[in-house]
């Protein structure tokens, strides 16, 4: 085992006990959500006799580190600017607007702890190693107990849970024998068994302006104006160093044993996957990115078969992170320039419409894999050399790089690989040829493609019911609530083909 896994969640558990309720002050009950012609502002520390609730960053101990207090009860003792759920809190506040939810409710957490163990590792208490989550966001239960039953709203803000994947493409793989089924990674009917996490975002504000190069005070005045002054404390409040911006999260999957993650001597291949709404969801063609994420997948698979582990680490990072919208408007820039669309021009087209070509920044991607005690990767399955220099020079190995395969790649989606590879990407012997007009070699391997593609669809035709045998319990409560049916579609999958959305039965 490495070193990084010395520490272990029994010490955590024992040293716990020695804060108590006793200890805490009373937490601040003054709510105002009733009384809306009263709001008590708390934007400057001094005057309105805001009482943060301590919290250490770097303090390996979680008791000494203290919890995030992002609640919106407790403005007094809150020790962080914004709210939980990244921009998720907007909704959240339309609920409580119209009615429908108590501002002042506190959340059942008893039956919601993970259900399997990740850390704690060194990394947890290294800001250069994690700043963008709260490491013990999965274990506030356990670490931060007293907090909680002394009445104080502090919340999950990493959730730890398992789950089956069913994706057509490895429905595919099992078909034409590039994976074989093992039932304990992947059953026969092409499910993948998975552990995963969701991850809300949690910035450490001193270690973002330290990897961006600026001034910590450079960074709260920018965030400041470029939301519109949406968030007033980052100026007036110098004592919270902790923002929970209103952006996209993160999701973990792991194939295979999440314990053997940390452990260099056992393989790990990995992917950091960038969200593509378009690709990864309706299947567009423009881009490799559901390709490539499949084809991660099915290396994770196969690496967990063979004894290691597999990570996708997904970012809600959507066109580059300069959003949907942007995306299409280049799209349509691609398309209608004069000349087509050309590899040349693919970044080009880009910075014309937003000013720059990528505001991923990935020098805040590293901290899931850290939080993962994560120190080697054998495989990972990428051609961004942004990634793989953010990731190495947070002192992660990474032995081997993995570019997807040509014949991977979409008809429509050969002018953004050449692109890629053109400006620099990690090429691999797969495209050690590539230039501008190179396009054509690539498309030959298509015909494959289609025969792929002809093959799924026989895949879909032949499994009746597209509900996933998981999804029987969602589809269920959704009718029994009184989501519209149907006619009473027939699920024919094993003993639950009784089920008919039309007549649902309790005790189905
Ligand atoms: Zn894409």
């Amino acid at each position: 085992m490495s070193a990084s896994t010395q520490s272990t969640p029994s010490k955590v558990n024992a040293r716990k006990r020695s804060l108590s309720e006793l200890d805490l002050q009373q937490p601040d009950m003054r709510i105002h959500h009733d009384k809306m012609d009263f709001i008590n502002l708390t934007t400057h520390s001094g005057n309105f006799f805001a009482d943060p609730i301590p919290l250490k960053w770097e303090e390996e101990d979680p008791e000494l580190r203290g919890p995030v207090v992002a609640t919106t009860q407790h403005p007094m003792q809150r020790n962080a600017i914004g709210a939980h759920s990244g921009s998720y809190c907007i909704y959240k506040a339309l609920a409580v607007a119209c009615g429908k939810l108590d501002p002042n409710y506190l959340p059942k957490l008893h039956m919601t702890r993970p259900v399997f163990n990740i850390g704690p590792f060194p990394t947890w208490h290294d800001r250069t190693k994690i700043a963008t989550m709260d490491p013990w966001g999965h274990m506030v239960t356990d670490v931060f107990g007293a907090y909680i039953r002394k009445g104080y709203d502090v919340r999950p803000t990493i959730a730890v849970t398992k789950a089956h994947i069913e994706l057509p493409e490895v429905k595919e793989a099992l078909r034409v024998g590039r994976l074989k089924p093992d039932g304990k990674i992947l059953n026969a009917e092409g499910q993948a068994f998975v552990s995963k996490a969701a991850v809300e975002p949690v910035w450490y504000l001193p270690e973002i302006a330290r990897r961006f190069g600026c001034t910590e005070l450079a960074l709260r005045e920018t965030l400041f104006k470029e939301t519109n002054m949406m968030y007033p404390e980052l100026v007036t409040r110098p004592d919270l160093h902790v923002f929970l911006p209103p952006i996209g999260g993160l999701t973990i999957y792991i194939f295979g044993d999440p314990d053997t993650i940390a452990d260099e001597s056992v393989p790990l291949t990995v992917r950091v996957h960038d969200e593509c709404n378009g690709s990864d969801v309706f299947g567009s063609d423009i881009c490799t990115c559901r390709p490539y994420l499949t084809h991660a997948i099915e290396e994770c698979v196969r690496t967990a078969q063979q004894g290691g582990a597999g990570v996708v680490i997904y970012y809600r990072k959507e066109g580059r992170s300069l959003g949907e919208v942007t995306k299409y408007l280049v799209y349509n820039m691609r398309k209608r320039q004069e000349g087509g669309d050309t590899a040349a021009m693919y970044f080009n087209c880009t910075e014309q419409v937003a000013g720059i070509q990528d505001t991923r920044f990935q020098a805040l991607m590293p901290d899931p894999l850290h939080w993962l005690g994560i120190t080697r990767i054998h495989r990972f399955i990428s051609m961004s050399d942004m990634k793989y220099q953010a990731i190495v020079s947070t002192g992660i190995r990474i032995d081997e790089r993995v570019e997807i395969p040509p014949e991977l790649v979409p008809r429509d989606a050969h002018v953004e690989i050449t692109a890629k590879v053109f400006v620099g990407y990690h090429s691999g012997a797969a495209y050690a040829e590539v230039n501008e007009v190179s396009a054509v070699v690539l498309t030959c391997s298509r015909v494959r493609v289609w025969l792929g593609l002809g093959f799924r669809v026989i895949v879909w035709v032949r499994v009746r019911c597209v509900v996933p045998r998981d999804a029987h319990v969602e589809i269920t409560a959704k009718v029994f609530v009184g989501y519209h049916s149907g006619g009473g579609r027939r699920c024919q999958r094993g003993e639950r083909c009784h089920r008919m959305y039309g007549g649902f039965r309790v005790s189905g």
